[in-house]
């Protein structure tokens, strides 16, 4: 295993590593941390909080020849609010999204699911836009990203591009970024009247814990409490987040009845492709994604006004 060398010199406002195992640069605008990570010819990394990359470097699973640090990078540690809604720079903590009163009101299942991640001292690092990276299937902002319909601004050797979120991972551990792009922010529009979102996830302990099973839902009401549209992802139960399409469907035009919430089960148990393992059966987490949907369900329909 190489052993990297933490001994940092400061050239102006970049800082190196003095060995030659490994170069960490912390640069100050989104073009030299795309120039540097288009032009790198070895294995290069991007870190945010660092809470999944570290951790993995330290268990010899990779070993970057550069790691470009983005927090110093003007803008990225932001939450912006725009006149379509926010936009979140990749490099704020998960705690700081808590700290927003707008953003919290207006999209309380995101913040709920990114204060889920880890402890408090993780929250005050990892960022969610590192968790989207990360490309785990049971990665906790994730489905309630999806299921608010985030998109993801990517600034890259090209330009820059915006994609839902959902396009970002492929496969476990894998992101459809290109060499040399970085996840600039995440937008999240103005929830529309009477909408609500929610997130909820299952482990075997109370905290610090990975999802088994998990379901970020967004519902928005018209004025008699129908639903006039819906967002449906299910976490842990697939390669990568499901956006249930045909769930939505489902609840599109009626009250969210019992009738609703046991077809919302019985589609969102049927979505699931689990793996079978210790921490739950395919079984258990088919059933587990059908009554998480419908609880999730449940409180975005209240927090969207509906009876
Ligand atoms: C003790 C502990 C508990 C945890 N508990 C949970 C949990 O309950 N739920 C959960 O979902 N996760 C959990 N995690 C995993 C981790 O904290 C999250 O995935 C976190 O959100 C990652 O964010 P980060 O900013 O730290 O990412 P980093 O580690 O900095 O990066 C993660 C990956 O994303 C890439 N990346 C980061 N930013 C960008 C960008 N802007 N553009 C492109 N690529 C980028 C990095 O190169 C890396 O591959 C836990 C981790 C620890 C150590």
């Amino acid at each position: 295993m190489v052993i990297v060398r933490r001994q940092f010199i400061t050239v102006g406002e970049t800082v190196m590593t003095k060995g030659e195992t490994m170069r960490y640069i912390r640069p100050l605008s989104i073009e030299d941390a795309v120039g540097l990570l288009a032009g790198s010819s070895g294995t290069a990394a991007i870190l945010a909080g660092g809470s999944d990359l570290l951790v993995r470097m330290k268990g010899g699973f990779v070993e970057p020849d550069l790691i470009v640090d983005i927090k110093a990078i003007e803008g990225l540690s932001e939450i912006r609010q725009t006149p379509d809604g926010f936009s979140i720079g990749a490099a704020v903590p998960c705690a700081v999204l808590g700290e927003n009163a707008a953003l919290k009101k207006a999209w309380p299942g995101v913040v709920e699911a990114a204060k889920l991640i880890g402890s408090k001292q993780v929250q005050g690092r990892c960022t969610i836009t590192g968790n989207l990276c990360n490309a785990s299937p049971a990665a906790d902002s994730v489905p309630a990203l999806v299921a608010a319909g985030a998109k993801a601004v990517i600034a890259g050797p090209s330009g820059k591009r915006t994609i839902p979120v959902e396009a970002v991972p492929i496969g476990p551990g894998k992101t459809s970024l290109a060499k040399g792009e970085i996840i600039e922010a995440i937008l999240l529009d103005n929830q529309a009247p009477r909408s609500g979102d929610a997130y909820l996830r299952f482990i075997p302990r109370t905290e610090m814990d990975i999802a088994v099973v998990s379901a970020g839902v967004n519902l928005t009401l018209d004025e008699h409490g129908v639903i006039t549209a819906a967002r449906v992802a299910l976490g842990a139960v697939a390669v990568t987040v499901l956006l249930v399409e045909e769930a939505a469907e489902a609840l599109i035009g009626r009250k969210l009845d019992e009738a609703a919430l046991e077809r919302l089960a019985k589609i969102c148990s049927g979505a699931c492709r689990p793996i079978d393992d210790k921490r739950g059966t395919i079984e258990f987490r088919r059933k587990v994604a059908g009554v998480l949907a419908t609880r999730a369900a449940t409180t975005a329909n209240a927090r969207a006004g509906g009876k």
